[in-house]
């Protein structure tokens, strides 16, 4: 297909024109159809009138048996000024009085002014002439003579209606030269009030497009949809920003995460290879770590992968939390005997539509975490109660605790609080991420307590209206 794109600017103006040319055509329709019909009526009314006046005077032009030529001199001077040529004729058909002969000049110029007046409006105006014969009596009754009384047979304009319709007419012109200017006028700064903004986003999405991400569109617009716009378009932009950044920093955490066992592995090796090691147990041993710290990164990219696809599918169940915590919980015991840690269990019967699987690995993450943050005998504490309209499942451990000032990061992306910590326990710092993000689909959140050297508690909050207690 063949397809023509235009600037939103051309665009516009075509429309605007379009509207113009409409707005040109009504004003001459409606200005044809009311102000000009109803003129001509008026004018024709009032010529009608004239002739019925005329009329009506010259029954008195003949008077004691003879013509009053003062009085037809008056009435067909007159007459003539508005159009009317008068003719009088004995009953012998003789000439008594003509405004062609007493007033030629002034009869030819008023009916030619007329005709070329009324032909500058209306070309197709007819110039034919009417004339009527009208039968003048004396005092007894018997014919006297004939006025013949003649003016266009068309529609016709006298000097001060042909003023009037022409003034009319210019207030018209200026009315729609005014509404024109004023449509070319808003045309033009509504294209240019979208145009501007959008051509901002467009050079902005190019950017992006091209990888820079970090510049904003700095623009109020007046127009809601285009503000809208604008606002989606750097928040695109600062999201693509922080997922580049994320990506980055991804990409140098595991490469040195992978660096790390690998070097010591490979050091291992190459003094075994050499001869210089003995392949003894406890350098197997040794290795065989590095080879799990491997093992547990990968696996916590793998957890990171799966939440980011499964993210927006939770299939929700109704739910025992205590049987839920039991469960996961006797799993993680032999680990924490290990440490020689000690868990408790304070739970209530409370069923929850939630997600089993990702809500599980909620659990997971934190008991680990309490896990591997705390000390050999130290003491964890499960805990699930309803409060302040929400079920809170608390896991409390006396560990190492948190830094005041990281409290607020450990639920961002891999990070950790120091890395001398994770390098034992082997984390990446995902876990925590992936939790928070799994109670926020849930509608709740996870909050944290913590006091370094005194242990950590989080509690996953969740709203109550999904709640019951059978
Ligand atoms: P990691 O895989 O490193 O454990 P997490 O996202 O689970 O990542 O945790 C982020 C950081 O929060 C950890 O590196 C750790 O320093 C801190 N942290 C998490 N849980 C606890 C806890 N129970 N006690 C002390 N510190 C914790």
């Amino acid at each position: 297909m063949d397809y023509k794109t235009k600037s939103i600017n051309g665009k516009i103006i075509k429309a605007f024109t379009i509207i113009m040319l409409l707005t040109i055509v009504s004003i001459k329709i409606f200005v044809a159809m009311t102000f000009e019909n109803r003129f001509r009526k008026y004018v024709d009314d009032s010529n009608k009138a004239e002739l019925e006046h005329l009329i009506f005077d010259l029954k008195s032009v003949y008077k004691y048996n003879s013509w009053d030529i003062e009085t037809i001199k008056v009435l067909g001077e007159d007459a003539i000024r508005k159009g009317i040529a008068l003719e009088i004729y004995d009953e012998n058909k003789k000439i008594v009085w003509s405004i062609f002969e007493d007033e030629k000049a002034l009869s030819n110029e008023t009916l030619n002014e007329i005709r070329k007046n009324m032909q500058s409006i209306d070309n197709t105006w007819n110039n034919q002439f009417n004339e009527y014969e009208i039968t003048v009596y004396d005092d007894n009754g018997n014919v006297a003579g004939y006025s013949y009384i003649g003016h266009y047979e068309s529609t016709y304009y006298m000097k001060n209606d042909m003023e009037f319709f022409r003034g009319m007419n210019k207030v018209i012109i200026i009315i729609a030269i005014i509404s024109i200017g004023s449509i070319i006028i808003i045309s033009f700064i509504i294209s240019k009030s979208i145009s501007n903004p959008i051509s901002k986003v467009s050079k902005m999405a190019k950017d992006i497009e091209r990888g820079n991400y970090k510049d904003s569109i700095d623009y109020k617009s007046n127009i809601d949809e285009v503000d809208e716009l604008i606002n989606s378009i750097n928040k695109l932009g600062y999201e693509l920003s922080d997922q580049e950044n994320l990506r980055k920093r991804l990409t140098t955490d595991i490469a040195h995460e992978l660096r790390t066992p690998l070097t010591s592995i490979k050091g291992h090796l190459d003094l075994i290879i050499a001869g210089i090691w003995e392949p003894s147990k406890e350098r197997l041993i040794s290795i065989n770590e590095e080879v799990s710290r491997i093992t547990n990164l990968v696996e916590g990219l793998r957890n990171l992968a799966k939440f980011d696809s499964e993210k927006n599918k939770l299939e929700k169940e109704k739910i025992n939390i205590k049987e839920l915590i039991t469960n996961i919980a006797y799993n993680y015991e032999v680990k924490a005997l290990e440490k020689n840690i000690k868990i408790d269990y304070d739970l209530e019967d409370i069923y929850i539509y939630i997600d089993k699987k990702q809500f599980s690995q909620v659990i997971i993450n934190l008991l680990s975490n309490a896990i591997k943050y705390t000390n050999s005998n130290g003491n964890i504490k499960i805990k699930s109660y309803i409060e302040d309209y929400s079920v809170n499942i608390s896991i409390k451990d006396n560990g190492i605790g948190i830094p005041k000032k990281d409290i607020n990061y450990i639920f961002e992306r891999f990070y950790r609080v120091d890395e001398s910590r994770s390098k034992e326990t082997g984390g990446i710092g995902v876990g925590l991420t992936i939790s928070k993000s799994i109670v926020a689909l849930h509608g709740g959140d996870i909050i944290v307590n913590s006091e370094i050297d005194k242990g950590a508690e989080f509690i996953i909050k969740l709203p109550i209206k999904k709640v019951t207690t059978n």
